[in-house]
Protein backbone atom coordinates (compact mmCIF):
# COMPACT_ATOMS: atom_id res chain seq x y z
CA UNK A 1 0.00 0.00 0.00
CA UNK A 2 1.30 3.61 -0.81
CA UNK A 3 -0.43 6.11 1.54
CA UNK A 4 0.17 9.41 0.81
CA UNK A 5 0.88 12.11 3.35
CA UNK A 6 1.41 11.75 7.57
CA UNK A 7 -1.46 14.12 8.62
CA UNK A 8 -4.33 12.68 10.84
CA UNK A 9 -5.39 10.60 7.95
CA UNK A 10 -2.51 9.18 6.59
CA UNK A 11 -1.20 7.78 10.56
CA UNK A 12 -4.38 6.14 11.68
CA UNK A 13 -4.06 4.53 7.73
CA UNK A 14 -0.73 3.09 8.63
CA UNK A 15 -1.43 2.39 11.47
CA UNK A 16 -4.59 0.45 10.54
CA UNK A 17 -3.28 -1.34 7.65
CA UNK A 18 -0.24 -2.04 9.42
CA UNK A 19 -1.66 -4.02 12.26
CA UNK A 20 -3.87 -5.95 9.52
CA UNK A 21 -0.49 -7.72 8.62
CA UNK A 22 -0.32 -4.88 5.54
CA UNK A 23 3.33 -3.80 4.26
CA UNK A 24 2.67 -0.11 3.73
CA UNK A 25 4.49 2.90 2.87
CA UNK A 26 3.85 6.57 3.19
CA UNK A 27 5.09 9.22 0.99
CA UNK A 28 5.11 12.66 3.17
CA UNK A 29 6.61 16.49 1.65
CA UNK A 30 7.07 17.51 4.72
CA UNK A 31 10.16 16.55 6.87
CA UNK A 32 7.78 15.61 9.95
CA UNK A 33 4.32 13.91 10.65
CA UNK A 34 1.77 16.77 10.79
CA UNK A 35 0.10 17.52 8.26
CA UNK A 36 -2.04 20.73 8.40
CA UNK A 37 -0.36 21.24 12.25
CA UNK A 38 3.41 20.99 10.46
CA UNK A 39 2.31 23.35 7.98
CA UNK A 40 0.50 26.08 9.63
CA UNK A 41 2.72 27.52 12.12
CA UNK A 42 1.27 31.36 12.30
CA UNK A 43 0.88 32.98 15.60
CA UNK A 44 -2.12 32.13 16.64
CA UNK A 45 -2.90 28.88 14.93
CA UNK A 46 -5.19 26.68 17.09
CA UNK A 47 -8.21 24.37 16.43
CA UNK A 48 -11.81 25.52 16.32
CA UNK A 49 -13.16 22.29 17.70
CA UNK A 50 -12.51 21.63 21.58
CA UNK A 51 -8.97 19.98 21.72
CA UNK A 52 -11.13 16.94 23.69
CA UNK A 53 -13.02 16.18 20.64
CA UNK A 54 -10.31 17.10 17.75
CA UNK A 55 -7.93 14.41 18.55
CA UNK A 56 -8.58 10.66 17.78
CA UNK A 57 -11.31 8.09 19.20
CA UNK A 58 -9.20 4.73 18.00
CA UNK A 59 -6.95 4.00 21.09
CA UNK A 60 -8.21 3.68 24.18
CA UNK A 61 -5.15 3.93 25.83
CA UNK A 62 -4.00 6.81 24.00
CA UNK A 63 -7.04 8.96 25.43
CA UNK A 64 -5.79 8.12 28.64
CA UNK A 65 -2.30 9.42 28.20
CA UNK A 66 -2.74 12.31 26.45
CA UNK A 67 -3.72 14.98 28.41
CA UNK A 68 -5.30 18.66 26.24
CA UNK A 69 -4.36 21.46 28.33
CA UNK A 70 -6.57 24.16 26.62
CA UNK A 71 -9.99 24.43 25.44
CA UNK A 72 -8.87 24.70 21.89
CA UNK A 73 -5.26 23.46 21.39
CA UNK A 74 -3.12 25.92 19.66
CA UNK A 75 -0.77 24.41 16.91
CA UNK A 76 2.31 23.27 18.59
CA UNK A 77 0.10 21.06 20.87
CA UNK A 78 -1.59 19.38 18.43
CA UNK A 79 1.55 18.95 15.96
CA UNK A 80 3.43 17.35 20.07
CA UNK A 81 0.27 14.85 20.24
CA UNK A 82 0.27 13.81 16.25
CA UNK A 83 4.53 13.10 16.75
CA UNK A 84 3.43 11.30 20.36
CA UNK A 85 0.94 9.03 17.93
CA UNK A 86 3.40 8.26 16.02
CA UNK A 87 5.93 7.50 18.34
CA UNK A 88 3.58 5.71 20.51
CA UNK A 89 2.35 3.24 17.35
CA UNK A 90 6.45 2.94 15.75
CA UNK A 91 4.90 4.35 12.71
CA UNK A 92 8.11 6.71 11.36
CA UNK A 93 9.73 3.57 10.18
CA UNK A 94 7.11 3.62 7.26
CA UNK A 95 6.81 6.98 6.43
CA UNK A 96 9.48 8.15 4.06
CA UNK A 97 9.35 12.09 4.42
CA UNK A 98 10.81 15.36 2.69
CA UNK A 99 9.45 13.46 -0.28
CA UNK A 100 6.52 14.76 -2.95
CA UNK A 101 4.73 12.60 -4.86
CA UNK A 102 4.98 13.96 -8.35
CA UNK A 103 2.90 11.17 -10.21
CA UNK A 104 0.55 8.34 -9.90
CA UNK A 105 -0.09 5.84 -12.59
CA UNK A 106 -2.75 2.94 -12.76
CA UNK A 107 -1.21 -0.19 -14.53
CA UNK A 108 -4.15 -2.45 -16.65
CA UNK A 109 -1.70 -5.08 -16.91
CA UNK A 110 -0.75 -5.68 -13.53
CA UNK A 111 -3.65 -3.86 -11.45
CA UNK A 112 -1.06 -2.01 -9.85
CA UNK A 113 -0.22 1.55 -8.90
CA UNK A 114 2.89 3.00 -9.85
CA UNK A 115 3.54 5.76 -7.74
CA UNK A 116 6.69 8.33 -8.58
CA UNK A 117 8.21 11.13 -6.18
CA UNK A 118 9.54 14.54 -7.49
CA UNK A 119 13.28 12.41 -6.85
CA UNK A 120 12.13 10.21 -9.40
CA UNK A 121 11.61 6.97 -6.80
CA UNK A 122 8.92 4.92 -7.98
CA UNK A 123 6.87 2.46 -5.57
CA UNK A 124 4.22 0.17 -6.96
CA UNK A 125 1.45 -0.73 -5.18
CA UNK A 126 -1.78 -2.45 -5.10
CA UNK A 127 -3.92 -0.13 -3.36
CA UNK A 128 -2.75 3.81 -3.72
CA UNK A 129 -4.40 5.87 -0.92
CA UNK A 130 -4.64 9.49 -1.35
CA UNK A 131 -4.68 11.14 2.50
CA UNK A 132 -3.28 14.47 0.87
CA UNK A 133 -5.69 16.84 2.97
CA UNK A 134 -8.44 19.19 2.16
CA UNK A 135 -6.59 22.32 3.28
CA UNK A 136 -2.93 21.37 2.33
CA UNK A 137 -2.32 23.47 -1.47
CA UNK A 138 -1.80 26.90 -0.54
CA UNK A 139 -3.40 29.95 -2.67
CA UNK A 140 -1.38 32.92 -3.35
CA UNK A 141 -2.90 35.18 -5.21
CA UNK A 142 -0.21 36.65 -8.43
CA UNK A 143 -0.58 39.91 -7.11
CA UNK A 144 1.66 42.43 -9.69
CA UNK A 145 4.91 43.11 -8.43
CA UNK A 146 5.65 40.35 -5.56
CA UNK A 147 8.99 39.29 -6.99
CA UNK A 148 9.82 42.99 -6.25
CA UNK A 149 8.96 43.57 -2.68
CA UNK A 150 12.34 43.65 -0.87
CA UNK A 151 11.37 42.48 2.56
CA UNK A 152 9.99 38.80 3.77
CA UNK A 153 6.78 37.29 2.42
CA UNK A 154 4.91 34.62 4.19
CA UNK A 155 1.94 32.41 4.28
CA UNK A 156 0.17 31.31 7.25
CA UNK A 157 -0.58 27.86 5.58
CA UNK A 158 3.25 27.37 5.14
CA UNK A 159 5.05 29.67 8.00
CA UNK A 160 8.84 29.19 8.91
CA UNK A 161 9.63 27.05 11.58
CA UNK A 162 11.15 29.21 13.69
CA UNK A 163 10.05 32.06 15.65
CA UNK A 164 9.06 35.16 13.15
CA UNK A 165 9.64 38.70 15.30
CA UNK A 166 7.99 41.50 13.91
CA UNK A 167 8.67 43.73 16.57
CA UNK A 168 9.22 47.14 15.42
CA UNK A 169 7.95 46.52 11.95
CA UNK A 170 5.46 47.93 9.70
CA UNK A 171 3.67 44.77 8.78
CA UNK A 172 0.97 43.89 5.87
CA UNK A 173 -1.30 41.41 6.27
CA UNK A 174 -3.46 40.32 3.18
CA UNK A 175 -6.96 38.16 3.52
CA UNK A 176 -9.29 38.09 7.05
CA UNK A 177 -10.20 34.13 7.10
CA UNK A 178 -9.95 32.04 10.13
CA UNK A 179 -6.10 32.08 10.04
CA UNK A 180 -5.95 35.99 9.77
CA UNK A 181 -8.45 36.26 12.18
CA UNK A 182 -6.45 34.16 14.37
CA UNK A 183 -2.91 36.05 13.56
CA UNK A 184 -3.91 39.45 13.47
CA UNK A 185 -4.55 40.17 17.29
CA UNK A 186 -0.80 38.76 17.92
CA UNK A 187 0.38 40.53 15.31
CA UNK A 188 -1.11 43.53 16.41
CA UNK A 189 0.59 43.17 19.69
CA UNK A 190 4.68 42.71 17.98
CA UNK A 191 4.27 44.79 14.95
CA UNK A 192 4.45 48.69 15.13
CA UNK A 193 2.00 48.77 12.55
CA UNK A 194 -0.06 46.25 11.27
CA UNK A 195 -2.10 46.78 7.78
CA UNK A 196 -5.47 44.54 7.63
CA UNK A 197 -6.51 44.31 3.56
CA UNK A 198 -9.69 42.84 3.52
CA UNK A 199 -11.48 41.60 0.64
CA UNK A 200 -14.74 40.21 2.33
CA UNK A 201 -15.50 40.25 5.60
CA UNK A 202 -16.31 37.31 8.01
CA UNK A 203 -18.40 36.73 10.65
CA UNK A 204 -16.56 36.12 14.01
CA UNK A 205 -16.90 34.72 17.25
CA UNK A 206 -15.20 34.59 20.24
CA UNK A 207 -13.59 30.95 21.34
CA UNK A 208 -13.09 31.78 25.25
CA UNK A 209 -10.62 29.81 24.81
CA UNK A 210 -9.33 28.68 28.44
CA UNK A 211 -6.58 26.34 30.08
CA UNK A 212 -8.56 23.37 30.87
CA UNK A 213 -8.90 22.58 34.37
CA UNK A 214 -7.99 19.31 36.00
CA UNK A 215 -10.97 17.81 37.20
CA UNK A 216 -12.60 18.54 33.69
CA UNK A 217 -9.76 16.67 32.39
CA UNK A 218 -10.21 13.81 34.33
CA UNK A 219 -14.27 13.88 33.98
CA UNK A 220 -13.71 13.81 30.42
CA UNK A 221 -11.06 10.83 30.79
CA UNK A 222 -13.62 9.15 33.00
CA UNK A 223 -16.27 8.98 30.60
CA UNK A 224 -14.20 9.16 27.23
CA UNK A 225 -15.81 5.51 25.71
CA UNK A 226 -19.38 6.76 26.26
CA UNK A 227 -18.63 10.57 25.58
CA UNK A 228 -16.56 9.01 21.71
CA UNK A 229 -19.73 6.47 21.42
CA UNK A 230 -22.46 9.43 22.18
CA UNK A 231 -20.88 11.91 19.37
CA UNK A 232 -20.39 9.34 17.05
CA UNK A 233 -23.95 8.61 17.34
CA UNK A 234 -25.16 11.90 17.22
CA UNK A 235 -26.30 13.24 13.68
CA UNK A 236 -23.63 16.52 13.42
CA UNK A 237 -20.98 13.58 14.83
CA UNK A 238 -19.83 16.11 17.50
CA UNK A 239 -20.60 17.61 21.04
CA UNK A 240 -22.57 20.91 19.45
CA UNK A 241 -25.75 21.26 21.16
CA UNK A 242 -28.04 21.50 18.42
CA UNK A 243 -31.14 23.27 18.87
CA UNK A 244 -34.32 21.95 17.76
CA UNK A 245 -36.55 25.41 16.90
CA UNK A 246 -36.80 27.41 14.38
CA UNK A 247 -34.97 31.07 14.87
CA UNK A 248 -38.51 32.13 13.34
CA UNK A 249 -40.88 30.97 15.62
CA UNK A 250 -39.41 32.63 18.98
CA UNK A 251 -39.86 36.19 20.66
CA UNK A 252 -37.11 38.94 19.54
CA UNK A 253 -36.09 38.94 23.47
CA UNK A 254 -36.04 35.02 23.69
CA UNK A 255 -33.85 35.06 19.92
CA UNK A 256 -31.26 37.69 22.03
CA UNK A 257 -31.17 35.65 25.02
CA UNK A 258 -30.01 32.16 22.90
CA UNK A 259 -27.77 33.75 21.06
CA UNK A 260 -25.91 35.90 23.60
CA UNK A 261 -26.01 32.60 25.86
CA UNK A 262 -24.16 30.87 23.11
CA UNK A 263 -21.80 34.09 21.98
CA UNK A 264 -21.07 33.67 25.93
CA UNK A 265 -20.19 29.77 26.07
CA UNK A 266 -18.34 30.26 22.48
CA UNK A 267 -17.26 28.57 19.40
CA UNK A 268 -18.79 27.28 16.84
CA UNK A 269 -22.09 25.99 18.72
CA UNK A 270 -23.67 29.26 17.87
CA UNK A 271 -24.54 28.22 14.49
CA UNK A 272 -26.33 25.33 15.90
CA UNK A 273 -28.25 27.66 18.25
CA UNK A 274 -31.19 26.96 16.14
CA UNK A 275 -32.52 24.54 13.75
CA UNK A 276 -32.85 26.27 10.55
CA UNK A 277 -29.66 29.10 10.57
CA UNK A 278 -28.13 27.48 7.28
CA UNK A 279 -31.27 26.58 5.92
CA UNK A 280 -33.41 29.65 5.58
CA UNK A 281 -32.61 33.13 5.14
CA UNK A 282 -34.46 34.85 7.16
CA UNK A 283 -33.51 32.57 10.39
CA UNK A 284 -30.30 33.31 8.98
CA UNK A 285 -30.58 37.23 8.92
CA UNK A 286 -31.50 37.10 12.91
CA UNK A 287 -27.98 34.74 13.51
CA UNK A 288 -25.78 37.67 11.02
CA UNK A 289 -27.96 40.89 12.58
CA UNK A 290 -26.77 39.26 16.33
CA UNK A 291 -23.02 39.72 15.33
CA UNK A 292 -23.09 42.93 13.51
CA UNK A 293 -24.54 44.12 16.81
CA UNK A 294 -21.72 43.17 18.56
CA UNK A 295 -18.95 44.59 16.53
CA UNK A 296 -21.01 47.88 16.64
CA UNK A 297 -20.71 47.70 20.37
CA UNK A 298 -17.25 46.59 20.14
CA UNK A 299 -15.34 48.39 17.56
CA UNK A 300 -15.46 52.08 18.33
CA UNK A 301 -14.98 53.57 15.28
CA UNK A 302 -18.27 53.41 13.18
CA UNK A 303 -16.56 53.30 9.91
CA UNK A 304 -13.85 50.25 10.83
CA UNK A 305 -17.32 48.76 12.10
CA UNK A 306 -18.93 48.99 8.82
CA UNK A 307 -16.09 47.61 7.20
CA UNK A 308 -16.02 44.29 9.61
CA UNK A 309 -19.82 43.65 8.91
CA UNK A 310 -20.26 40.87 6.54
CA UNK A 311 -22.56 41.93 3.91
CA UNK A 312 -21.73 38.78 0.93
CA UNK A 313 -22.89 35.58 2.66
CA UNK A 314 -25.12 34.36 4.86
CA UNK A 315 -23.73 33.46 8.38
CA UNK A 316 -22.02 29.61 8.36
CA UNK A 317 -22.13 29.43 4.68
CA UNK A 318 -18.48 30.62 4.69
CA UNK A 319 -16.78 28.89 7.92
CA UNK A 320 -17.12 31.71 11.10
CA UNK A 321 -13.73 31.77 12.85
CA UNK A 322 -13.60 31.35 16.07
CA UNK A 323 -11.82 34.65 17.52
CA UNK A 324 -9.99 36.04 20.77
CA UNK A 325 -9.71 39.52 20.49
CA UNK A 326 -10.29 39.76 17.09
CA UNK A 327 -12.90 42.99 16.67
CA UNK A 328 -11.20 44.33 19.62
CA UNK A 329 -7.94 44.99 17.99
CA UNK A 330 -9.32 47.06 15.30
CA UNK A 331 -9.58 49.88 18.56
CA UNK A 332 -5.99 50.01 18.53
CA UNK A 333 -3.94 52.61 17.23
CA UNK A 334 -1.18 50.29 15.45
CA UNK A 335 -3.65 48.75 13.49
CA UNK A 336 -5.40 49.84 10.49
CA UNK A 337 -7.99 48.15 8.66
CA UNK A 338 -8.07 48.93 3.99
CA UNK A 339 -11.26 47.70 2.34
CA UNK A 340 -9.50 46.67 -0.80
CA UNK A 341 -12.96 45.81 -2.44
CA UNK A 342 -13.40 50.14 -1.95
CA UNK A 343 -9.82 50.74 -2.09
CA UNK A 344 -8.36 48.14 -4.42
CA UNK A 345 -4.59 46.74 -4.69
CA UNK A 346 -2.86 48.41 -7.69
CA UNK A 347 0.52 46.12 -7.21
CA UNK A 348 3.23 45.42 -4.63
CA UNK A 349 6.45 47.75 -4.66
CA UNK A 350 9.91 46.44 -3.46
CA UNK A 351 9.18 49.17 0.08
CA UNK A 352 5.15 48.65 0.53
CA UNK A 353 2.17 48.09 -1.61
CA UNK A 354 0.27 50.57 -3.95
CA UNK A 355 -3.72 50.72 -3.63
CA UNK A 356 -5.64 52.98 -5.87
CA UNK A 357 -4.88 56.49 -4.68
CA UNK A 358 -2.10 55.41 -1.92
CA UNK A 359 1.17 53.94 -1.10
CA UNK A 360 1.55 52.02 1.67
CA UNK A 361 5.14 51.37 3.48
CA UNK A 362 5.98 47.62 4.64
CA UNK A 363 8.49 46.06 6.20
CA UNK A 364 6.80 42.40 5.85
CA UNK A 365 3.97 41.03 4.45
CA UNK A 366 1.52 38.20 4.80
CA UNK A 367 -0.26 36.18 2.88
CA UNK A 368 -3.16 34.83 4.66
CA UNK A 369 -5.34 34.13 1.85
CA UNK A 370 -5.79 30.50 2.72
CA UNK A 371 -6.11 27.23 0.12
CA UNK A 372 -6.93 25.72 -3.12
CA UNK A 373 -9.26 23.34 -1.25
CA UNK A 374 -10.28 20.25 -1.36
CA UNK A 375 -9.04 19.21 -4.79
CA UNK A 376 -6.08 21.24 -4.81
CA UNK A 377 -3.51 18.61 -3.54
CA UNK A 378 -4.90 15.91 -5.94
CA UNK A 379 -4.77 18.12 -8.84
CA UNK A 380 -1.20 19.00 -7.94
CA UNK A 381 -0.09 15.23 -8.71
CA UNK A 382 -0.27 13.79 -12.64
CA UNK A 383 -2.72 10.85 -11.62
CA UNK A 384 -3.75 8.49 -14.08
CA UNK A 385 -6.52 5.81 -14.33
CA UNK A 386 -7.78 3.42 -16.90
CA UNK A 387 -6.37 4.11 -20.41
CA UNK A 388 -4.11 6.90 -18.58
CA UNK A 389 -7.12 8.76 -17.65
CA UNK A 390 -5.71 12.27 -16.52
CA UNK A 391 -7.87 12.72 -12.70
CA UNK A 392 -7.12 16.62 -13.89
CA UNK A 393 -9.46 15.39 -17.00
CA UNK A 394 -12.07 13.20 -14.85
CA UNK A 395 -12.69 15.84 -12.71
CA UNK A 396 -12.82 19.06 -15.67
CA UNK A 397 -16.50 19.55 -15.08
CA UNK A 398 -16.30 18.43 -11.03
CA UNK A 399 -14.71 16.66 -8.19
CA UNK A 400 -17.33 13.65 -9.02
CA UNK A 401 -16.86 10.46 -6.44
CA UNK A 402 -18.57 8.03 -4.82
CA UNK A 403 -19.41 8.74 -1.51
CA UNK A 404 -15.61 10.70 -1.74
CA UNK A 405 -13.71 7.77 -1.42
CA UNK A 406 -13.26 6.70 -4.83
CA UNK A 407 -13.76 7.75 -8.72
CA UNK A 408 -15.15 5.86 -11.17
CA UNK A 409 -12.20 5.00 -13.67
CA UNK A 410 -9.24 5.23 -10.63
CA UNK A 411 -9.22 1.47 -9.73
CA UNK A 412 -7.70 0.50 -6.16
CA UNK A 413 -7.62 4.25 -5.43
CA UNK A 414 -9.14 5.58 -2.10
CA UNK A 415 -9.06 9.22 -1.09
CA UNK A 416 -9.86 10.02 2.52
CA UNK A 417 -12.16 12.65 3.06
CA UNK A 418 -12.40 13.08 -0.16
CA UNK A 419 -15.13 15.91 -2.22
CA UNK A 420 -18.66 14.41 -2.01
CA UNK A 421 -17.54 13.39 1.45
CA UNK A 422 -18.46 15.57 5.03
CA UNK A 423 -15.15 16.74 5.13
CA UNK A 424 -14.24 20.47 5.80
CA UNK A 425 -17.99 20.34 7.21
CA UNK A 426 -17.22 18.05 9.98
CA UNK A 427 -15.17 17.13 12.76
CA UNK A 428 -12.29 16.26 10.72
CA UNK A 429 -10.50 13.96 13.29
CA UNK A 430 -13.91 12.13 13.63
CA UNK A 431 -14.54 12.09 9.54
CA UNK A 432 -10.75 10.90 9.00
CA UNK A 433 -11.44 8.26 11.43
CA UNK A 434 -14.92 7.29 9.72
CA UNK A 435 -13.00 6.81 6.20
CA UNK A 436 -10.14 5.28 7.46
CA UNK A 437 -11.66 2.47 9.20
CA UNK A 438 -14.13 1.90 6.16
CA UNK A 439 -11.12 1.77 4.05
CA UNK A 440 -9.50 -0.89 5.99
CA UNK A 441 -12.03 -3.11 6.35
CA UNK A 442 -13.08 -3.25 2.76
CA UNK A 443 -9.11 -3.44 1.94
CA UNK A 444 -9.62 -6.71 4.36
CA UNK A 445 -12.76 -8.06 2.78
CA UNK A 446 -11.35 -8.13 -1.08
CA UNK A 447 -8.23 -9.48 0.86
CA UNK A 448 -9.91 -12.18 1.94
CA UNK A 449 -12.32 -12.85 -0.67
CA UNK A 450 -9.44 -12.69 -3.44
CA UNK A 451 -10.64 -9.84 -5.25
CA UNK A 452 -7.93 -7.92 -6.87
CA UNK A 453 -9.97 -4.42 -7.94
CA UNK A 454 -12.24 -2.53 -6.89
CA UNK A 455 -13.89 0.55 -8.58
CA UNK A 456 -17.19 3.01 -8.24
CA UNK A 457 -19.34 2.27 -11.12
CA UNK A 458 -19.67 5.57 -12.85
CA UNK A 459 -23.61 5.36 -12.03
CA UNK A 460 -23.01 5.11 -8.41
CA UNK A 461 -20.91 7.93 -9.08
CA UNK A 462 -23.57 9.83 -10.56
CA UNK A 463 -26.09 9.08 -8.41
CA UNK A 464 -24.22 10.37 -5.15
CA UNK A 465 -22.89 13.49 -6.75
CA UNK A 466 -26.03 14.46 -7.32
CA UNK A 467 -27.39 13.45 -3.89
CA UNK A 468 -24.34 15.55 -2.83
CA UNK A 469 -25.69 18.46 -5.05
CA UNK A 470 -29.85 17.89 -3.77
CA UNK A 471 -28.92 18.04 0.21
CA UNK A 472 -26.40 21.13 -0.50
CA UNK A 473 -29.28 22.97 -2.70
CA UNK A 474 -31.46 22.64 0.42
CA UNK A 475 -29.06 24.84 2.54
CA UNK A 476 -27.23 27.83 2.06
CA UNK A 477 -23.90 27.34 1.50
CA UNK A 478 -23.96 26.68 -1.94
CA UNK A 479 -25.29 30.59 -2.70
CA UNK A 480 -22.30 31.99 -1.21
CA UNK A 481 -19.10 32.88 -2.84
CA UNK A 482 -16.61 31.36 -0.38
CA UNK A 483 -13.86 28.95 -0.59
CA UNK A 484 -16.49 26.14 0.07
CA UNK A 485 -17.55 27.06 -3.27
CA UNK A 486 -14.07 26.82 -4.78
CA UNK A 487 -14.78 30.81 -5.41
CA UNK A 488 -11.69 31.67 -3.67
CA UNK A 489 -9.83 30.49 -6.93
CA UNK A 490 -9.34 32.42 -9.79
CA UNK A 491 -10.47 30.39 -12.65
CA UNK A 492 -11.42 27.63 -10.77
CA UNK A 493 -15.08 26.12 -11.68
CA UNK A 494 -17.60 27.19 -9.19
CA UNK A 495 -19.58 23.81 -7.41
CA UNK A 496 -20.41 22.93 -3.92
CA UNK A 497 -18.34 19.15 -3.53
CA UNK A 498 -19.06 18.43 0.74
CA UNK A 499 -21.70 16.24 1.88
CA UNK A 500 -24.19 18.65 4.61
CA UNK A 501 -26.39 15.56 4.97
CA UNK A 502 -24.50 15.46 8.84
CA UNK A 503 -22.16 12.26 10.08
CA UNK A 504 -24.84 10.29 11.02
CA UNK A 505 -26.59 10.13 7.74
CA UNK A 506 -23.58 9.54 5.91
CA UNK A 507 -22.19 6.98 8.01
CA UNK A 508 -25.65 5.03 7.37
CA UNK A 509 -24.87 5.43 4.17
CA UNK A 510 -21.19 3.93 4.44
CA UNK A 511 -23.03 1.26 6.40
CA UNK A 512 -25.19 0.39 4.17
CA UNK A 513 -23.12 0.18 1.35
CA UNK A 514 -20.45 -1.84 3.63
CA UNK A 515 -23.71 -4.67 4.07
CA UNK A 516 -24.70 -4.47 0.62
CA UNK A 517 -21.16 -6.35 -0.26
CA UNK A 518 -20.03 -2.58 -1.67
CA UNK A 519 -22.91 -2.18 -3.70
CA UNK A 520 -21.88 0.96 -6.38
CA UNK A 521 -18.92 -0.18 -6.21
CA UNK A 522 -17.15 -2.88 -9.36
CA UNK A 523 -15.44 -5.39 -8.05
CA UNK A 524 -13.38 -7.72 -10.40
CA UNK A 525 -11.14 -11.16 -9.58
CA UNK A 526 -8.09 -11.26 -11.97
CA UNK A 527 -8.85 -14.88 -11.98
CA UNK A 528 -11.96 -14.58 -13.79
CA UNK A 529 -10.68 -11.70 -15.73
CA UNK A 530 -14.42 -10.34 -15.62
CA UNK A 531 -16.46 -7.85 -13.04
CA UNK A 532 -17.29 -9.49 -9.74
CA UNK A 533 -19.94 -7.31 -9.25
CA UNK A 534 -21.62 -4.65 -10.49
CA UNK A 535 -24.08 -2.09 -8.57
CA UNK A 536 -26.22 -3.18 -7.68
CA UNK A 537 -26.33 -6.93 -7.99
CA UNK A 538 -24.24 -8.36 -5.49
CA UNK A 539 -20.56 -9.62 -5.87
CA UNK A 540 -20.38 -12.82 -7.26
CA UNK A 541 -16.66 -13.02 -5.73
CA UNK A 542 -17.43 -12.07 -2.63
CA UNK A 543 -20.27 -14.78 -1.36
CA UNK A 544 -23.30 -14.23 0.56
P1 LIG B 1 -3.43 17.21 6.22
O1 LIG B 1 -3.25 17.43 7.66
O2 LIG B 1 -3.60 18.38 5.35
O3 LIG B 1 -2.20 16.34 5.71
C1 LIG B 1 -1.99 16.07 4.36
C2 LIG B 1 -0.52 15.83 4.16
O4 LIG B 1 -0.33 15.37 2.82
C3 LIG B 1 0.34 17.09 4.31
O5 LIG B 1 1.30 16.89 5.30
C4 LIG B 1 0.98 17.27 2.94
O6 LIG B 1 2.33 17.69 3.03
C5 LIG B 1 0.89 15.88 2.37
N1 LIG B 1 0.87 15.89 0.90
C6 LIG B 1 -0.03 16.49 0.09
N2 LIG B 1 0.28 16.26 -1.20
C7 LIG B 1 1.40 15.50 -1.19
C8 LIG B 1 2.21 14.94 -2.21
N3 LIG B 1 1.95 15.12 -3.50
N4 LIG B 1 3.28 14.20 -1.84
C9 LIG B 1 3.58 14.00 -0.53
N5 LIG B 1 2.85 14.52 0.48
C10 LIG B 1 1.78 15.25 0.14
N6 LIG B 1 -10.50 20.66 11.15
C11 LIG B 1 -11.32 20.41 12.18
O7 LIG B 1 -12.11 19.47 12.12
N7 LIG B 1 -11.27 21.16 13.31
C12 LIG B 1 -10.41 22.20 13.44
O8 LIG B 1 -10.41 22.86 14.47
C13 LIG B 1 -9.55 22.50 12.35
N8 LIG B 1 -8.69 23.54 12.41
C14 LIG B 1 -7.90 23.82 11.33
C15 LIG B 1 -7.03 24.91 11.40
C16 LIG B 1 -6.24 25.23 10.31
C17 LIG B 1 -5.31 26.39 10.41
C18 LIG B 1 -6.34 24.47 9.13
C19 LIG B 1 -5.51 24.82 7.93
C20 LIG B 1 -7.18 23.38 9.06
C21 LIG B 1 -7.96 23.04 10.16
N9 LIG B 1 -8.81 21.95 10.14
C22 LIG B 1 -9.63 21.69 11.20
C23 LIG B 1 -8.83 21.05 8.98
C24 LIG B 1 -7.61 20.11 9.03
O9 LIG B 1 -7.00 20.19 7.79
C25 LIG B 1 -8.05 18.69 9.38
O10 LIG B 1 -8.68 18.70 10.64
C26 LIG B 1 -6.94 17.64 9.46
O11 LIG B 1 -5.79 18.11 10.09
C27 LIG B 1 -6.65 17.08 8.09
O12 LIG B 1 -5.79 15.98 8.19
P2 LIG B 1 -5.35 15.19 6.89
O13 LIG B 1 -4.37 14.18 7.32
O14 LIG B 1 -6.54 14.75 6.15
O15 LIG B 1 -4.68 16.28 5.94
Amino acid sequence: MVIVGAGFAGLYMLQKLRTAGLRCVVIEAGDDVGGTWYWNRYPGARCDVESVHYSYSFSAELDQEWTWTERYAGQPEILRYLQHVADRFDLRRDIQFSTRVASAAFDEGTLRWDVTTKTGDTYNARFCIMATGCLSTINRPDIAGCADFQGPIYHTGNWPHEKVDFTGLRVGIIGTGSSACQAIPLLANEARELIVLQRTPNHCVPAHNHPLPQDYVEHIKSRYPKLRRKWRESEAGSNYPIGNRSALEVTPHELDLTYQYRWDVGGIPFLTAFDDILLDAAANATAANFVTRKIGDIVIDPEAARRLTPTHHPIGAKRICIVTDYYETFNRDNVRLISVRETPIERILPGGIALVGEHIPLDALIFATGFDTMTGSLMAMDIRGRRGTPLREAWADEPATYLGLMVADFPNMFLITGPGSPSVLSVMTMTIEQHVEWIAECIDTLEREGVDVIEASPEAQREWTDHVHAVANQTLYPAANTWYTNANIEGKRRGFNIYVGGYRDYDQHLERVRRERYAGFILTSQRHSEPASQFPERSAAIPN
